[in-house]
């Protein structure tokens, strides 16, 4: 589950097709929810995708476990979602897509750890750590994701990473093992995290005590910055590309004149270029349409490939 690949999938083992008698055995027992043909837009920052064969939101780990376990017995794949660093095609995602929103427990542990269950987004896991005067998480203010999505993506800003506050993760493995894996055993990398194969259910982080107002401060500052720079009234899933080394891909895509190209509802955005937002009815295609042609001007004008930070995933 590293990577936003369609056949990338907890179980291992995934097939091309899964029929529905597949599915109800994967979905046998469970306790939380589960949506037939969920439409995937409504799961997503950028308001676009195609269904799911199924969608489940387990109630808690031991759920997810069994899923799992189901899932890989049927050779079912399973693709885990937060939804803010997503392009979901317009033909949606074969198999399972689990969603761990009802996974959103913060416990205090000592000396300055938390643990969070993968399913907490970051603004609720910072507002956490400013009520308890922690600092460490200042960095991510204003990013959307879940914990589980950001130590995947290893989620960062030009104030720091999440790879900077990660003591250990909780993973449930493809066969429905529950594994604790020390951040000394993770590859964090530029918007990568070499993890165990499997979903992410849990963080301990590591914070440090400091001055509520301090970090308050440093948060407001960003929010405000972010504000000022990011076209955030607008659906988008963040920033498409990835940086390249001494420069980054807003400038570079501003340069080549692109702000504001359009394809359907899609559009680079006119306040950051490497944000494309959705107008409205963006699909899929739109936006992929799109990420090909900035992709191919800003070679075309600088030599420079740029590499995509977005995740686009789904059946092609
Ligand atoms: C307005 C806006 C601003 C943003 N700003 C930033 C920013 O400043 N910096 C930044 O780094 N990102 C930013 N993002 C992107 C995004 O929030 C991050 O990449 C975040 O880490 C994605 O988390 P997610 O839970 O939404 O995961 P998703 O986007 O759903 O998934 C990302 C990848 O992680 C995998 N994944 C998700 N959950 C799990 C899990 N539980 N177990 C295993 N794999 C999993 C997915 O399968 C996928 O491969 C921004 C997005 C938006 C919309």
């Amino acid at each position: 589950m590293r990577n936003g690949a369609q056949r990338q999938s907890s179980s291992g083992r995934s097939r091309a097709n899964t029929s529905s008698h597949d599915l109800q055995a994967v979905v046998a027992g469970l306790r939380g929810e589960v949506r037939f043909g969920a439409p995937l837009r409504d799961y997503t920052s950028f308001r676009i995708g195609g269904p799911a064969d199924v969608l489940v939101i387990p109630v808690d780990v031991d759920d997810l476990s069994r899923l799992i376990k189901q899932a890989h017995a049927a050779k079912v794949p399973v693709f885990a979602i937060g939804g803010t660093n997503l392009l979901v095609r317009d033909q949606g995602i074969r198999g399972v897509v689990v969603s761990l929103s009802r996974l959103k427990a913060i416990k205090d542990e000592s000396d300055g750890v938390i643990y969070a269950e993968g399913g907490v987004v970051m603004p609720t896991l910072m507002r956490h750590a400013i009520t308890r005067a922690l600092s460490g998480l200042e960095w991510a203010a204003g990013i959307p994701g879940t914990v589980a999505g950001c130590v995947v993506m290893n989620a960062g800003t030009r104030l720091g990473e999440m790879k900077d506050a990660v003591k250990a993760v909780r993973v449930v493995d493809p066969l429905g093992r529950v594994i604790d894996c020390p951040a000394n055993a993770i590859q964090f990398s530029y918007r990568r995290a070499l993890l165990p194969r499997g979903i992410v259910v849990g963080v301990w982080l590591q914070l440090k005590p400091a001055q509520r107002e301090k970090i308050e401060r440093v948060i407001k500052e960003y929010l405000r910055y972010r504000k000022n720079t990011q076209p955030l009234t607008l659906p988008n899933a963040g920033c498409v590309f990835k940086n390249p080394e001494h420069n980054t891909a807003g400038r570079l895509i501003e340069a080549a004149g692109l702000k504001g190209a359009r394809v359907g509802d899609a559009q680079v955005s006119e306040k950051h270029a490497n944000f494309v937002v959705n107008l409205g009815q963006a699909s899929a295609g739109d936006v992929i349409a799109l990420i090909k042609k900035v992709g191919r001007t800003v070679e075309q004008q600088t030599g420079i490939t740029l590499e995509l930070e977005l995740k686009i995933v789904g059946q092609p």
